[in-house]
């Protein structure tokens, strides 16, 4: 990295990992292989002055293929993934969560993973296994498509593109394994400026194939509530064998910091709710160990109005900039062709050539935590 700060840990300056990235890049012998998180296509081009309209994620694309990453990729494809593996944990965990009374936290943003891990660590148990999209992304390109590709694994140096800066603290829990270098919103604002990238000039290009394509259900992880309603859009098929409406569970979208709402699915009652920003969280948590609430499925997000509003997207003094990248999110997924993560081909080609089906071994193995 680049790390010049007086700080040891580098805990005083936010570490910049364009260095890192860069050398990757130019090495021959190693396949960079890039995602970029939902977030991050309704925010990349405010730094540049660019309408919303024309910063496209597919410019975004074209600027990445550029700088010459081999392969660029979706992070909604890994949260079309982590639905099919979190809804069909929540099913499985059901009984359980209906008799002890509480619920069953998401398990996607590092920095609630490691707030509920210190402050309410009795409740620590009652997150998710699932990894997050991020880790999910890199544990499936280092595994089912590097056998794709018939590379070793081991020659992949998967990047990610994120609105966060603890995902640069996430990647690192298991030891850097699944992804290797974490590049925020502002860190590809200064690597297009370092090699002239005017993206005014750029057209559009679309992501590679097969870990490109994302649903609409996926896309919305960006925002809060977003994976509280992908999940359950699943959920309903995975119990009925039918889809819902795409928008029956819209009432946990906006940017509310705890929204609550109860669904029927197949005769039960499902009580959920969504929080973000930690001090709504610490409300949340004390209100359900204090029995004042009870929740079967908790979504929780540290920053205020989810990874929209990340602490690695270009900075902003105005909330009503929040609302734009959210309305850019729920724009992609109603115009989106599927808005189901069930309905994904390529999730649903991965889990037919290499994972099986949700919660198998190898599922487990690679896309869950080990408790
Ligand atoms: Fe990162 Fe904030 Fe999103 Fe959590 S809510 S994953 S801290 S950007």
């Amino acid at each position: 990295g680049q790390c010049v700060s007086s700080c040891p840990v580098g805990a005083l300056t936010e570490r910049d990992d364009v260095g890192i990235v860069l050398d990757a890049v130019e090495n021959e012998d190693i396949i960079t292989v890039v995602q970029v998180a939902p977030a991050v296509r309704t925010a990349w081009g405010e730094s540049f002055g660019l309408s919303k309209d024309f910063a496209t994620a597919q410019r975004l694309v074209a600027g990445l293929r550029r700088i010459g990453f081999d392969y660029i990729f979706d992070t909604t494809f890994a949260a079309d993934m982590t639905i099919m593996e979190e809804g069909s944990e929540f099913l499985e965990r059901l009984p359980e969560i209906k008799e002890s009374g509480l619920p069953m936290f998401t398990s996607c943003c590092p920095g609630w993973v490691k707030f509920i891990k210190s402050q309410f660590p009795d409740m620590a148990g009652r997150l998710s296994s699932a990894k997050s999209p991020q880790q999910m992304f890199g544990a499936v390109t280092k595994s089912y498509y590097a056998e794709k590709l018939g590379v070793d694994p081991e020659k992949i140096f998967c990047v990610s593109i994120m609105p966060c800066i603890a995902k640069k603290d996430e990647c690192t829990w298991d030891g850097g394994k699944d992804v290797d270098a974490v590049l925020t919103t502002r860190e590809v604002e200064r690597m297009f400026k370092a090699f002239f990238i005017k993206p005014e000039e750029l057209g559009e290009d679309e992501f590679d194939d097969p870990l490109g394509s994302g649903t609409g259900a996926g896309v919305i992880f960006g925002a809060t509530g977003g994976v509280m309603e992908a999940a359950l859009r699943s959920a309903y098929f995975l119990v009925t064998g039918k889809n819902p409406e795409a928008d029956a569970f819209q009432s946990v979208r906006g940017l509310d910091g705890w929204k609550e709402a109860k669904f029927n699915l197949a005769g039960t009652d499902i009580r959920v709710a969504v929080a973000s920003g930690l001090g709504n969280a610490r409300r949340l948590m004390n209100a359900i160990r204090n029995k004042e609430v009870h929740y079967d499925f908790v979504e929780i997000m540290s920053c205020p109005g989810g990874c929209i509003n990340g602490g690695g997207q270009p900075y902003k003094e105005d909330a009503s900039d929040v609302e734009a990248r959210k309305n850019v999110l729920y724009g992609l997924d109603r115009h989106n062709s599927i808005r189901f993560s069930h309905e994904n081909p390529s999730v649903q080609a991965c889990y037919k050539e290499y994972f099986e089906k949700p919660l198998s071994h190898r599922a487990h193995e690679l896309l869950h935590v080990e408790e």
